[in-house]
């Protein structure tokens, strides 16, 4: 049977399906208990919706390895950041049109606008707006670049 941590690891997030669980750094741990695999996540957001779909997607695709005993536990602690976002994960993100999170410099305030704006994954050009605050999900903000015009998700930082 494949490895329990290679078949979790592979399953994507619902809401942005270019990235796999692991890119996105929700995977925390996968160990197996007596026969039951046992799943830890660290949701994006503690309220994001898709935490649910992501649990179901996990056991189903442990199911079809072969893994019929398996639980999905969440951890909040740490928080999730949208620093543990991997390197493959931010080359996704552009690649789809989605200006990825840039790293932290410290804690922060999920309520104060980003200070910086993303740059244009079409141009790189900095020179962007922030139209709504709320992208396609709760987890992006839509913004137009004023250099060529491109319209575009930001993944916020957490
Ligand atoms: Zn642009």
């Amino acid at each position: 049977m494949t490895d329990p941590r290679a078949v979790v690891a592979q399953v994507v997030d619902p809401e942005l399906p270019m990235l796999t669980l692991e890119d996105l750094g929700v995977l925390r741990d996968v160990t197996v208990d007596d026969d039951t695999v046992v799943v830890t996540l660290t949701p994006t957001y503690s309220g994001c919706p898709a935490l649910a779909t992501m649990r179901a997607d996990v056991l189903v695709a442990l199911r079809r390895a072969g893994y019929d005993h398996a639980e999905v536990r969440t951890t909040l602690t740490p928080a999730w950041s949208s620093d543990w976002i991997s390197t493959k994960g931010r080359t996704a993100l552009a690649e789809h049109g989605i200006a990825p999170p840039r790293a932290n410099d410290g804690p922060t305030d999920l309520l104060l606008m980003p200070s910086r704006p993303p740059a244009c994954p079409l141009c790189a050009s900095t020179d962007t707006r922030e139209v709504s605050h709320f992208g396609t999900t709760a987890c992006r903000s839509l913004h137009t670049c004023r250099a060529c015009g491109e319209t575009f998700d930001h993944m916020k930082e957490i």
